[in-house]
């Protein structure tokens, strides 16, 4: 065996080991040279759905709002208008927002908001040495961060890419490569951030898929996650002609939430629930640096017209341990994490409505169940 194919064989054969714990393995086919993904199925039905919600993007058609401006006597650091995207870029705009507070050198700061983008930032400040004091209208789980599907998806609706900057493109490209580096640091604790395997099942080869199709990503920025391949049919169990499959990062939200709660009040953060009216509330704050991490809840209090909410339904089903994949197909998607297996797929532009539509939900199952139904056992 040459040293070329002995790297090969012994990385797959690695992948395998290292996967073996569940049946959903990619195994290797010594005859064909291939990797076998065996995809266990999933159990669903209505009864099994133990929760429904229906979240909110905070959408604005050129990108989120980094920026600094003065209001009387302070210092306003905007961060917020994440789109799909909030969960992924949390740190990398936490991270841009941080050079913003520390070019006033300002070491009292306030965060307003207690999302996934206002804890980030937070902890990047606690970082720097500032002392930090969030105020928040509702903590988590009351917040949309805790509706959110919680996968690696750092471009999902994060813009309007015929209306961003190319500017705005670089310092997308800036935040996403930050956050990228801080979650593999965060690996390995508490299963909050982990790796799976991500399985695109469609009537098309994934290249003439469209944006949307893909979960709304309208950028691609290569070298980070391993790039989606196509599986030849020997390669999987899906009944579909085309099936793609790449390594993805997920969020286990809930363990994630209460880790980022938890290490930033064990670094002395404190935290005061309050709702911001008006910016006169800002203006009353002690400290006179604040960044505005409020999400949708910006809009208001900035009178910000571009941002709009993109809602997205989705339906929770009681877990299967054997189930760790994330699965796009035909407009639906399911994610497998700890505490459920998420049912979702859709966003409707300028919807405020928050009520889940049953009819949504079965959309979702039925298009699901169809695929389970193709599988090969
Ligand atoms: C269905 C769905 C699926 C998603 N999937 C993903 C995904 O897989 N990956 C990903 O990266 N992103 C995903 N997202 C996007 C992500 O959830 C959002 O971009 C992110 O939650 C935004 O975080 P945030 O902290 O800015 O906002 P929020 O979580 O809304 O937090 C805002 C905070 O501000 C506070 N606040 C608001 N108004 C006021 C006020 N007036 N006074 C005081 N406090 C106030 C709130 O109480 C809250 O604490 C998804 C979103 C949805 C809806």
């Amino acid at each position: 065996m040459n040293r070329r194919n002995f790297l090969n064989t012994a990385g797959l054969s690695s992948l395998a080991l290292a996967s073996g714990l569940t049946s959903c393995a990619p195994r290797f086919n010594a005859s064909s040279a291939q990797v076998m993904h065996r995809v266990p199925k999933l159990k669903l039905s209505l009864d099994r759905i133990v929760k429904e919600t229906v979240g909110l993007r905070p959408f604005r058609a050129s990108g989120p709002r980094i920026a600094k401006e003065t209001l009387g006597s302070k210092t306003l650091v905007h961060n917020y208008g994440h789109g799909g995207s909030g969960w992924s870029l949390s740190w990398g705009t936490g991270n841009l927002a941080r050079e913003l507070v520390l070019s006033t050198g300002e070491k009292k700061v306030a965060v307003l908001g207690s999302g996934t983008v206002g804890l980030a930032t937070a902890r990047l400040l606690q970082e720097k040495g500032c002392e930090v004091t969030i105020y928040t209208k509702d903590l988590p789980p009351n917040v949309t961060s805790n509706l959110a599907t919680g996968t690696w998806s750092p471009a999902s609706r994060v813009c309007d890419p015929k209306v961003a900057t190319p500017e705005f493109q670089d310092l997308w490209e800036k935040a996403t490569r930050f956050s990228f580096r801080r979650f593999q640091f965060m690996l390995g604790l508490d299963d909050i951030v982990s790796w799976v395997d991500e399985y695109g099942v469609s009537d098309q080869p994934f290249r003439q898929q469209t944006d949307v199709a893909l979960g709304g990503e309208v950028y691609h920025l290569a070298g980070l996650i391993p790039e989606r391949r196509d599986l030849s049919p020997n390669e999987h169990s899906f009944g579909s002609r085309y099936v793609s499959w790449r390594s993805s990062m997920m969020f286990n939200i809930p363990s994630y939430l209460h880790h980022q709660l938890s290490t930033f009040i064990m670094l002395g953060g404190k935290i005061k629930v309050q709702e911001i009216k008006k910016l006169e509330d800002i203006d009353a704050l002690p400290e006179l640096c604040v960044v505005n991490c409020m999400g949708l809840g910006a809009k208001e209090i900035f009178n910000d017209e571009e941002l709009t909410p993109i809602s997205g339904q989705l339906a929770c089903l009681i877990p299967q341990p054997e189930v760790t994949y994330k699965l796009n197909a035909r407009g639906a998607s399911i994610i497998a994490r700890k505490d459920g297996i998420y049912l979702g797929g859709n966003g409707l532009v300028g919807n405020w409505d928050t009520t889940p539509k049953r009819e949504v939900t079965e959309k979702f199952v039925d298009t699901i169940q169809q695929v389970m139904k193709e599988m090969r056992s």
